[in-house]
């Protein structure tokens, strides 16, 4: 069950260091101090990237311009060639030079932070094109599935205007494929072998179920002939690429690949771009080095009082590790039965609104009911629960909580998802992925009013606040602050500082996969599947395993602070409120706006 992206955050990448540019150097209160507020800068700068700024940028991003509703582009498949990466690129500089003219100090507070989002993400999507070029070693990013299963599964418009939007969209799936083949150069072997699987699974996308929405529907003789024309056609080009993948991993067996680590020169700048947070991923690594330990060091407190309970005629182990790794193993057989999935998340969130109205931690919207369904076919294996939130050009669209049988899984696979799952593990899993997590920040994010912090969202913010809750639910009783609750707690945020400490140990330090699998087993108690399962996914991203515990830290010590300096009259459910209204920013930005450059 790992934590989905969810729609409206699809763009955390190229998110840039607001301390790298400068934006935020000059202190807020020094801003309003020297008078340069004008209204009108404001209303220029809302003019100059408003309605007609964001339609160019939809036309040049059109695959996630459909992931966040906005279905003008439906129709437009962009083919990935040098020509498309020049004309995005020219446009890139034009915007951000034409941003950089308007100086930060002549508009109002709202206004500063959406130029310096834009600017993040301007700059950091230029730097992805020159300087990162995955587009040159990730095959994976070749892949036409997500906005054609959105186009099939979304329902923006009836299945005839839909359908006649994939009849125009699927003519350029050769084309498409022709330009990844000559894009590709060098690649990595891992994300070659990732390109080859999902590519298979696209297949899926063009199947049989296809067919039966064609056939069901009220299109003409000729449109279906030309329908199922080009979705041969779009076959033929994927299992082409497959073909051709599978001849360059051959090639790439030989030892002459491009490693995955992508090494300390690009780590830095894109942790600065992606996770915003002002600070270097050299200093957030060393802080999960000693967060890891404060953990341990309470998870073995915690074990000393409960294995008496859990193993009373047995002797406690000396080694701290084997000690801790013992309880959770025993205390992990107390989970629900197998078929049971489903109906304990449903009776699971109604339980936490009412814990969260209870005890005034945040307002939730009565008027957007979170819908529990079962995950979509064309979905399923990608995660166990899910949120799929609408983006903000479609807000009024349903939000699902996503959840995955375990029908299809072999007894042992089902056995540890619901050890690891287990009594006191799924309810934080419901915490994080819906209550009061990613659904409410998500909920808040929409209704706020810049369109471009609900975008251009920050993955560390968006994550963090989902992790941060889970905390705090804790904190407020959730659970019964019990021992038990604490351990099993600490056990599931020490994935969050491991998977900090790896991802940087793995890209900048050359660690070994002996090793990094070493510290998940021995010292983060993970399963065998799911150090597997993190070995693969910390080959094949980078920087993004940080944004947990880079977020989670931030908005934690940020809510430590202001709680001293209003000591006695420090509001939970206001600071929540607040924290949530300025749409997913970085905590940086989120942190200024209210403490001195909101107000
Ligand atoms: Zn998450
Ligand atoms: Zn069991």
């Amino acid at each position: 069950m790992k934590t989905p992206k969810p729609h409206s955050t699809v763009f955390v990448r190229g998110i840039a260091a607001l301390c790298a540019l400068g934006v935020l150097a000059t202190a807020p209160a020094a801003l309003a101090a020297a008078g340069g507020v004008r209204a009108d800068a404001s209303v220029e700068f809302k003019r100059q990237f408003g309605a007609a700024f964001f339609d160019q940028y939809w036309h040049l991003h059109a695959d996630t311009a459909i992931s966040v509703g906005y279905y003008k582009v439906a129709r437009v498949l962009m083919i990935p060639d040098d020509k498309a990466r020049a004309a995005k690129l020219r446009f890139l500089r034009t915007s951000l030079a034409k941003l950089q003219k308007i100086t930060p100090a002549t508009l109002d507070p709202e206004t500063r932070t959406d130029r310096a989002v834009l600017e993040n993400q301007l700059a950091g999507e230029i730097w992805y094109l020159t300087d990162f070029r995955d587009w040159q070693w990730d095959p994976s990013l070749y892949n036409v599935a997500e906005p054609f299963a959105l186009l099939l599964n979304t329902d923006y418009a009836p299945l005839e205007v839909r359908l006649r939007d994939v009849l125009e969209r699927l003519s350029n799936v050769p084309a498409y494929y022709a330009a990844a083949k000559s894009s590709v150069k060098n690649p990595t072997r891992e994300h070659t072998q990732l390109a080859i699987e999902q590519n298979s699974g696209t297949l899926e996308v063009f199947g049989p179920e296809l067919e039966q929405q064609i056939a069901g529907s009220t299109l003409t003789p000729r449109e279906r002939a030309l329908l199922t024309q080009r979705i041969a056609a779009a076959r033929t080009a994927i299992a082409d690429y497959i073909s051709w993948l599978k001849a360059q991993d051959q090639a790439l067996a030989s030892g002459t690949a491009r490693s995955f680590r992508i090494g300390r020169d690009l780590y830095e700048p894109k942790f600065a771009f992606d996770i915003a947070s002002g600070s270097t991923a050299e200093a957030l690594y060393e802080r999960a080095r000693q967060e890891k330990e404060r953990l341990l060091t309470r998870m073995d407190l915690l074990s000393d009082e409960l294995w008496p309970k859990y193993f009373p005629n047995a002797p406690r182990p000396n080694d701290r590790l084997d000690k801790i790794g013992t309880l959770i193993g025993k205390m992990s057989e107390q989970h629900i039965a197998r078929g049971d999935l489903f109906k304990e998340v449903s009776r699971t969130i109604p339980e936490l609104e009412q814990w969260i109205t209870d005890h005034n931690l945040v307002t939730l919207d009565p008027e957007k009911p979170l819908q529990i369904r079962i995950t979509p076919k064309y979905k399923q294996g990608i995660a166990g629960a899910s949120i799929d939130a609408p983006g903000p050009y479609d807000a009024n669209a349903r939000t699902y909580f996503n959840v995955t049988p375990l029908d299809d899984l072999s007894a042992e696979r089902a056995e540890s998802s619901l050890r690891e799952y287990n009594r006191w593990m799924l309810p934080i899993l419901v915490i994080h992925e819906a209550v009061p997590g990613h659904y409410v920040q998500l909920v808040y994010s929409n209704k706020s009013p810049s369109l471009i912090k609900s975008l251009f969202g920050n993955g560390a913010m968006v994550e963090g606040w989902a992790v941060y809750g889970e905390r705090m639910m804790l904190e407020s009783g959730y659970g019964g602050d019990t021992a038990e609750q604490w351990l099993m707690y600490s056990k599931w945020n020490l994935r969050s500082v491991c998977n900090t400490i790896l991802d940087y140990s793995i890209h900048v330090l050359g660690m070994s996969e002996a090793d990094a699998k070493k510290l998940l087993t021995r010292e983060a108690f993970q399963s065998e599947e799911e150090v597997r399962e993190k070995w693969r996914r910390l080959t094949l991203t980078s920087v993004q395993l940080t944004s947990y515990f880079a977020g989670y830290s931030a908005i934690y010590d940020f809510r430590e602070r202001l709680k001293k300096e209003e000591a006695g009259h420090f509001d939970l459910k206001l600071f929540h409120e607040k924290f949530l209204s300025y749409g997913s920013a970085p905590v940086r930005v989120i942190e200024d706006m209210m403490t001195g450059g909101g107000s």
